[in-house]
């Protein structure tokens, strides 16, 4: 299990099912350190408003609540879709390759449009699902890129766990960050109760390949969180 799950959705996103404090109350229930809620961007339908990252602190006592967003490429503008005055509430800022992009547009396009965004935005703290086979990434430019920034690639639990991802691009995946020396952090990408917090699908292709441990910033909840802290300079400054 993962002590502090950096990617989880409530249905805030279109596609999640439970309410923030359920999604607490179980991460809590489960012995976890600290949950962030990481609901969509609004170019897939997320609907996270200022008022909740306002109003809503710590709602479930025993689990801490970091505020985050999934966000999306923008690719006529060449950014993301983090409107500007929600990123000073922002614990967690993670990207990803989603279907509001045209699909088949191939390696080099998808890899030029993520690097385009990390080197344009010094918030991004994590860029989810790599090994998404309908947006395939060049890992290796991605790994580089990421490093440079102190950015980390996700091992999305539920894309290997609901054979969203096949298990030879996962182990690619994990082979170029071991390769380039770049940090990973293990998410569940909950969007349901029962996905919370669950690293069992990827941790044996983790073991498989001897991923140093030094490289997991999830391998407790200590370093996941002063990674955390890490990051906030970018998001204030
Ligand atoms: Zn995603
Ligand atoms: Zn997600």
């Amino acid at each position: 299990m993962i002590h502090v799950d950096l990617h989880a959705h409530t249905f805030f996103s279109n596609c999640g099912i439970h309410s923030h404090v359920e999604m607490l109350t179980r991460a809590r229930d489960l012995g976890m350190t600290a949950l962030a809620l990481t609901d969509h961007g609004p170019e897939l339908g997320g609907r996270s408003s200022g008022i909740v990252y306002d109003r809503l602190h710590d709602p479930v006592e025993g689990v801490r609540y970091l505020k985050g967003m999934e966000c999306n490429i923008v690719p006529h503008k060449k950014t993301i879709d983090l409107p500007v005055e929600l990123l000073k509430y922002l614990d967690v800022v993670v990207v990803g390759v989603h279907p509001n992009l045209e699909k088949g547009l191939g390696c080099e396009t998808y890899t030029r449009m993520l690097l385009e965004v990390i080197e344009n935005h010094p918030c991004i703290d994590i860029i989810a699902h790599p090994n998404d086979p309908n947006f395939p990434l060049d890992f290796e430019r991605v790994a580089v890129a990421a490093k440079r920034r102190g950015i980390a690639l996700e091992l999305n639990n539920s894309k290997t766990m609901l054979k969203r991802a096949p298990d030879s691009l996962t182990r690619s995946l994990v082979e170029t960050c071991i390769n380039v020396g770049c940090r990973m952090v293990v998410c569940s990408d909950a969007h349901a109760l029962n996905e919370l917090g669950r690293d069992d699908a990827v941790r044996p292709i983790l073991e498989e390949l001897s991923f140093p441990e030094e490289l997991e910033i999830t391998a407790n909840a200590d370093r996941a969180l002063a990674f955390i802290e890490s990051r906030r300079e970018a998001k204030r400054g």
